[in-house]
């Protein structure tokens, strides 16, 4: 068990290199990584890599988890919508920052959500909120949110979710059909987006 905590808070002085919001390394520094990957990648865990999770998904790098949570600057007690819970690893660290109540996650694979449902919970984030659905149409029962974020990519800024998330808010999503670059969109007074384009980046695609 100490072991598995040497080697994160051992990732988290890594990952210093790439981010430099302290919240954001005390996040990675805390949730256990190797409970949400299936037992046969546990040793892999605390390197920075994806992983693959089942259901043909992966969890995404450490790294990517990190600079995504620094971009978003998330607050305590803003509400998040996730699109992609996959394993539930980027939720919980989403958790850490904001509160597990804040965190509401849509997912396409039953089976995923389930099994994420089950991880969060047993590892003390079972406040999460997950849905299996398609999280293109957003989850608007708890709209507005302050920060919407994709772990998949779409070929644009799905409408839905700009829509529900609230004027002053931001959006980040990994965009583009083969080439995919990680788009900031904070949403103006008005509803119009400030784009900011931060890199070439591989996510899975929105199904
Ligand atoms: N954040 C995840 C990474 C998951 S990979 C983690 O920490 O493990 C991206 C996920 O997006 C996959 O689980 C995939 O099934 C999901 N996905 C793809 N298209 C989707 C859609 N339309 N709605 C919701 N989830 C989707």
């Amino acid at each position: 068990m100490a072991d598995w905590d040497r080697k994160r808070s051992r990732l988290a002085d890594r990952l210093r290199k790439r981010v430099s919001d302290e919240a954001v390394l005390a996040a990675i520094a805390s949730v256990p990584r190797h409970r949400f990957v299936p037992d046969d990648k546990r040793h892999d865990a605390y390197a920075d890599r994806p992983l693959p999770i089942g259901s043909g998904q992966t969890i995404s790098a450490p790294h990517m988890v990190a600079i995504m949570a620094e971009l978003l600057d998330l607050s305590p007690g803003d509400r998040v919508l996730e699109v992609g819970t996959g394993c539930g690893y980027h939720a919980a660290v989403t958790a850490e920052l904001v509160g597990p109540e804040n965190v509401y996650s849509v997912e396409y694979h039953a089976t995923l959500a389930k099994e994420a449902r089950e991880t969060l919970e047993a590892t003390g984030y079972g406040e999460v909120s997950v849905r299996a659905g398609d999280g293109k149409q957003g989850w608007p029962g708890h709209a507005p949110y302050d920060r919407t974020y994709l772990t998949c990519a779409a070929p644009e800024l799905p409408a839905s979710l700009v829509e529900q998330t609230r004027d002053g808010g931001v959006l980040l999503a990994p965009v583009g059909d083969g080439q995919q670059r990680l788009v900031r969109a904070a949403k103006r007074a008005d509803g119009t987006l400030d784009r900011t384009d931060h890199g070439g980046v591989r996510f899975v695609p929105l199904q």
